[in-house]
C-alpha cells in the first residue's frame, strides 16, 4: 500500500499538503486567534489516487488499507469493531425490521473517542512521538489516556475542574498527567494550543487534530463491512462539536470513492436543542459564537462548537438533516433502549435514538437504518438516574419482602 500516497486537503480552499506532524490547519484559511470559536481551515485526509474506484472485495476489505498510519504503528488494544445489533423487541415495538444500533461504548474508554485516539497515538509513534496534548470536556481526555497507557505514551490532559468525576478518574487510573482548569472549555482548549506549541506534544485537540476527523470515519467502513450487500439508507449521529459527523460522512464518501457502496445514506445528525450550535449553522446558517449550551447531555454540551463549519459544509454536501429533540426526550430514548435493548448508553448517545424516534414517522418500515449509539452509560451516572426510582431498603425478612411485592 502506497501510504506516501495520503495528502491532507483544506476543507474550504482545497489546497494539498504533505501529511506533517506539526501542520494542523490550513495555514492560508485558518485565523490566529482559536479561542471559543469554530475553526477555519480544517484539514481532511485525501486518498491517494491508486485506491480510488479501486473495488476491492466488497465485504474482505481491510480498513486499514484505507488510513494513513500503517498498521504497525497502532497499540495493541482492540478499538472499533464494536457490535452491531438489531434488537428483536424495538423491531417488535416500532415495526422496523432493518433497524440496527452499534454501540461504541464497548472501545476500552468507553467511548467513540478512542477511534480518534487509536490514530493519533500511532501517528504520534510514526513520527517519533511520544507525548500527547489533549483539551477536553471528558470522553475524549479519558480516550486519549487510556489509548496513550497502552501505547507506552505520556498524555497531558487539561480539563475544566468541573468535568464529570467518572471522566476525571479515568484519566488518572490511566496514569495521564491532569491539569485541572479552573476555567471553561474553551480555556482549556486554548492552553493545550499553548502548551503543545511550547512544548512539541502532539496536540489531540478535537477538529484541530486532523487524525481526528480521520479516525473517526472508520465506522462508516465497519458499517458497510458489517453489513454486506446492503444499501445503508439512513445513519443517526449525535452532533456535539460536529467531529464525528464529519468522519462519519468522510468515511461513506471515502467507500464511494473506493467505489465499495452505491450511494451516500441520508446521514441525520441529532442534537439536544440546548446545545443547537450546528443545528442553527445547517438550518438558518447562523454560527452565533456567544451561544452557550445547556443540556444534561455533556458530551454533546457544545457552545460554538469547533467543527461547526467544517460539519455543515459536509452535511450540505451529502444532503443531510439536522434534527433537535429535548432533554427529557433524550433520557426517556436511554431508559427505553437500556430495557428494550440492554444496552445503557450515556444521553449523548441515547440522543441519536431521539432523533430516529422523531423522525420514524416519514421514514419507510423497511429501510436500513443505523443508529450510533456512542458511548457507555455507566460515564454519567447523576443523569440515568433522573427517570428510574431508587427503591426503598428493606429489612433481610423473605416474607416482608414478598408481602410488599404482592407475591404473597
Ligand atoms: C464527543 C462525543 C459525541 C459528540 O461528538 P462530536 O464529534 O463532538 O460531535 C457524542 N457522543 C459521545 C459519547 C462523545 O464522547
Amino acid at each position: 500500500m502506497d501510504i506516501n500516497g495520503f495528502k491532507y486537503y483544506c476543507s474550504e480552499c482545497k489546497k494539498e499538503y504533505d501529511i506533517k506532524p506539526d501542520l494542523m490547519l490550513c495555514p492560508d484559511c485558518r485565523e490566529d486567534d482559536l479561542e471559543g470559536k469554530p475553526l477555519h481551515g480544517v484539514l481532511k485526509v485525501k486518498l491517494p489516487g491508486s485506491l480510488v474506484n479501486s473495488k476491492q472485495v466488497h465485504s474482505n476489505f481491510d480498513l486499514f488499507d484505507y488510513l494513513p498510519v500503517e498498521r504497525k504503528y497502532f497499540p495493541d488494544i482492540p478499538v472499533g469493531n464494536s457490535l452491531i445489533y438489531k434488537s428483536p423487541n424495538i423491531k417488535d415495538d416500532t415495526g422496523f425490521n432493518n433497524l440496527y444500533l452499534k454501540f461504541d461504548g464497548t472501545n476500552p474508554s468507553g467511548s467513540y473517542k478512542d477511534r480518534a485516539s487509536y490514530l493519533v497515538s500511532a501517528f504520534a509513534r510514526k513520527h517519533g512521538i511520544n507525548k500527547i496534548v489533549v483539551a477536553s470536556t471528558g470522553n475524549a481526555a479519558s480516550s486519549m489516556a487510556c489509548i496513550a497507557a497502552s501505547a507506552g505514551q505520556d498524555a497531558i490532559i487539561f480539563m475544566p475542574s468541573t468535568a464529570p468525576k467518572a471522566k476525571l478518574v479515568q484519566c488518572l487510573q490511566y496514569g495521564a498527567s491532569l491539569i485541572p482548569v479552573n476555567g471553561n472549555y474553551d480555556k482549556a482548549f486554548d492552553l493545550s494550543l499553548k502548551f503543545s506549541d511550547k512544548t512539541g506534544y502532539l496536540n489531540r485537540n478535537t477538529a484541530y487534530n486532523p487524525m481526528t476527523i480521520e479516525g473517526k470515519k472508520t465506522v462508516s467502513f465497519e458499517i458497510v463491512q458489517q453489513l454486506p450487500g446492503n444499501d445503508i439508507d439512513y445513519v443517526f449521529v449525535p452532533v456535539g462539536d460536529g467531529v464525528i459527523i464529519s468522519g462519519v460522512i468522510k468515511g461513506f464518501c471515502d467507500l464511494l470513492e473506493i467505489g465499495l457502496i452505491n450511494k451516500i445514506p441520508k446521514i441525520i445528525g441529532v442534537q439536544s436543542e440546548g446545545s443547537s450550535f450546528i443545528y442553527k449553522g445547517f438550518k438558518e446558517n447562523i454560527f452565533d459564537l456567544e451561544y452557550k449550551a445547556t443540556t444534561i447531555a455533556d458530551s454533546i454540551s457544545v457552545d460554538a462548537a469547533r467543527n461547526g463549519y467544517c460539519a455543515v459544509a459536509d452535511l450540505k454536501s451529502v444532503d443531510g438533516d439536522v434534527v433537535c429533540v429535548t432533554d427529557d426526550e433524550i433520557l426517556d430514548a436511554q431508559l427505553y433502549l437500556s430495557k428494550k435493548s440492554g444496552i445503557f448508553c450515556e444521553p449523548s448517545s441515547s440522543v441519536a435514538y431521539a432523533g430516529f424516534n422523531k423522525l420514524k414517522t416519514i421514514i419507510a418500515i423497511d429501510k436500513n437504518i443505523v443508529v450510533l449509539l456512542t458511548g457507555h452509560g455507566l460515564k454519567d451516572i447523576n443523569n440515568a438516574m433522573k427517570k428510574i426510582e431508587y427503591p426503598k431498603v428493606y429489612e433481610p425478612d423473605i416474607n416482608l419482602i414478598m408481602k410488599e411485592m404482592k407475591l404473597i
